[in-house]
């Protein structure tokens, strides 16, 4: 059989840190962000200052999304409590001026495309200046629309975006600390709820508990909607929690969009032996804006700028 020939092209150069897109002095006058102080990661925060984070990662994935004019709204807002309770409650060990420490905890967003909260509660820890938010999906941004590892942004672990694959890779770090390293490290990772009917989560589930991987902690954004409408429509999912637990997971089911329950479930998850733990965290979508709130045409398109105004004005 004659062979085919294919065409040789240089690898794309100049992706990576020497010309990244800087924000305008008035965008960042606007915003406010030349004064910002990072907020600190403490067991000592009350619910209402957690609260108080969680709103701030919402106001600042209004400001990514309305400036990259593309991106996901619904799953970000909806989760945001969740990732000011773990990354600020003192919940996950982590060391902003060391980001890459071999001590720290890691956490891998397996649903990809919800990386604007990702993004801003890492910018609100101080992970990296709250300007590089401003460049969410521009050429040349370590931030792009789903996290990529080789970007080399801080606290970002693992490429993701690929739906059902980050569970995965959460599985496999937490094997390597509990079974090769022999460490203390905790791994966490967070699926949406339409997610998981990829088959892939499942079979990562097994192999978590098989491994009694009780230094793993998956929570699911259980929000019941998707890309295409309520999950239930969809793809049936109920009964989440009893799923999880068919696997031999430690199960917690709590209010998502609730600090004081969010906070009562990853101290519990701290304490599990033996078992995985998966919180299922009911939440609305859009929390917190109202006219984005538990609809689930809001999953992937941003506000203009008109929309995002109110929606600024309703986020303090
Ligand atoms: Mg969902």
């Amino acid at each position: 059989m004659a062979r085919l020939t294919h065409k040789t092209y240089p690898l794309a150069t100049g992706f990576h840190g020497s010309s990244r897109p800087t924000p305008s002095p008035e965008l960042m006058a606007k915003y406010g962000y030349a004064d910002f102080k990072p907020f600190s990661n403490s067991a000592d925060h009350s619910d209402a200052a957690l609260l108080e984070i969680a709103q701030s990662i919402r106001r600042d994935i209004i400001r990514e999304l309305v400036e990259a004019k593309s991106g996901h709204s619904g799953g970000p807002l909806g989760s945001a409590d969740i990732f000011a309770t773990l990354y600020f409650g003192g919940f996950m060990r982590y060391d902003v001026n060391n980001p890459w420490w071999e001590g720290r905890d890691r956490f891998v967003l397996s649903a990809g495309h919800m990386c604007p909260v990702l993004y801003a509660t890492l910018a609100n820890a101080g992970f990296f200046p709250k300007s590089e938010l401003l460049t969410l999906r521009k050429f040349n941004s370590r931030l792009q629309g789903h996290p990529g590892r080789d970007m080399g942004l801080p606290g970002i672990e693992s490429s993701t975006g690929s739906l059902g694959q980050g569970l995965g890779i959460a599985v496999g770090m937490a094997l390597a600390d509990k079974l090769v390293d022999k460490n203390d490290r905790r791994v966490f990772s967070l699926t949406g709820d339409g997610e998981i009917s990829e088959g892939e989560i499942w079979e990562a589930a097994m192999i978590a508990a098989h491994w009694e991987l009780d230094n793993l902690c998956m929570i699911v954004d259980r929000n019941n909607c998707q890309i295409d409408g309520r999950t239930e429509d969809v793809m049936k999912l109920n009964p989440v929690g009893d799923k999880f637990k068919a696997f031999n997971f430690h199960v917690i089911e709590c209010n998502g969009n609730s600090i004081a329950e969010l906070r009562h479930a990853f101290a519990e998850a701290r304490e599990v032996k033996g078992r995985p733990t998966c919180i299922v965290a009911e939440t609305y979508m859009g929390r917190g804006v109202s006219f984005m709130e538990d609809d689930y045409r809001w999953h992937g398109k941003p506000p203009t700028p008109e929309q995002a105004e109110v929606a600024l004005t309703e986020l303090v």
